[in-house]
């Protein structure tokens, strides 16, 4: 009987690598059970196990509790298990696309990426086809008809934000928008779709001096063009965040509104941006999506 939940592990291997820029490696995985897979939304995140350095591939049950059972396992002995997108998913062909930053050897994740060969296996825990309802694991949600979409992003929110524009460049009449995205170098600019009312913004650390991840964007967010603020909304108190150990993840709620912001990326940075939009602009928190998808000298699983 097929699992009809709405997320399920699935067994995959590396079919083949290629570097989309230096630093971003697309590795397309296959296998039999991906023809089961399914993506709700251009930043649909999964979870990754890895192998572990002494070569034990990982073997996740497909269970309902599989999150229990992972956790339940001491520290030592399990698998490595990090977030990514889905980049592109063809289920027909049992294939599945994942764009990865090779930020070095100083992490598991990356360290799989940068010396995967055809063959190795993973686990995915993805969307499955077969579920009753959608599930969860997506935050892009914009209202139908946005007057003016910001999106900001660092390297490792790129698959996401190329999605999107995807998404948007698919429309009927795509909004108009303005990305900031912020990469290592200027080879790592990608070709990202494009409409007249779309701005797009590179900010490559590289030509700035190499400052911290995330501080370009922290820059820019002061030349974004913003609605008009609230004083009121100013004065509220935002909530203070361990971000060493927490994730900061702030959602959007309006279903409807003008403005929209899609922002992901360096945990410290996204805490920077969040003060600035809410505190020094008066942006209505509500209209605002802050994603924290790493953590500068931490590990977030
Ligand atoms: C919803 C979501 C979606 C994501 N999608 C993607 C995606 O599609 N592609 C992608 O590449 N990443 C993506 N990420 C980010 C990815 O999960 C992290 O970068 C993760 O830390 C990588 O794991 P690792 O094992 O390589 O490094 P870790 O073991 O987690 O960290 C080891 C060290 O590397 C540092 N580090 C981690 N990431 C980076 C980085 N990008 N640049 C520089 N230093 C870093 C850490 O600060 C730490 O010091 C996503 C994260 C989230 C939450």
């Amino acid at each position: 009987m097929p699992h009809t939940r709405p997320y399920r592990i699935f067994n995959a291997a590396c079919a083949r690598l290629e570097d989309v820029t230096p630093h971003l490696r697309r590795i397309t995985f296959a296998g039999p059970e991906i023809a089961e897979m399914d993506t709700w939304a251009p930043d649909q995140r999964i979870k990754i196990f890895f192998p572990t350095d002494d070569g034990r591939v990982p073997a996740m049950p497909d269970a309902d509790d599989w999150y229990a059972t992972y956790k339940s396992v001491p520290v030592a002995e399990r698998v490595p298990m990090r977030t990514y997108t889905i980049r592109a998913l063809r289920a027909e062909s049992q294939e599945v696309d994942v764009d990865f930053v090779l930020h070095g050897e100083n992490g598991p994740a990356s360290r799989w990426a940068t010396n995967a060969q055809p063959g190795d296996r993973v686990q995915i825990s993805a969307p499955n086809r077969r579920a009753e309802k959608i599930g969860g694991g997506f935050e892009w949600k914009p209202p139908a008809y946005p007057r003016h979409v910001l999106l900001m992003a660092d390297e490792t929110a790129v698959p996401a934000l190329a999605g999107i524009l995807q998404e948007l460049v698919a429309r009927p009449v795509p909004p108009p928008c303005e990305v900031f995205v912020e990469v290592s170098d200027r080879a790592d600019a990608l070709h990202l779709p494009t409409w007249p009312s779309l701005t797009i913004n590179w900010l490559f650390r590289h030509e700035a001096g190499d400052p911290r991840p995330g501080d370009l964007l922290v820059e820019a967010v002061s030349r974004a063009t913003l609605p008009s603020g609230n004083a009121a909304e100013a004065q509220v108190d935002l909530e203070v965040i361990d971000i060493d150990r927490v994730v900061p993840w702030e959602l959007a709620k309006a279903t409807e509104g003008a403005f929209y912001a899609w922002i992901a990326g360096e945990s410290e940075a996204i805490m920077s941006i969040r003060r600035v939009l809410i505190k020094e602009r008066g942006i209505d928190r509500s209209l605002l999506n802050l994603m924290g998808y790493w953590r500068f000298g931490k590990v977030y699983e």
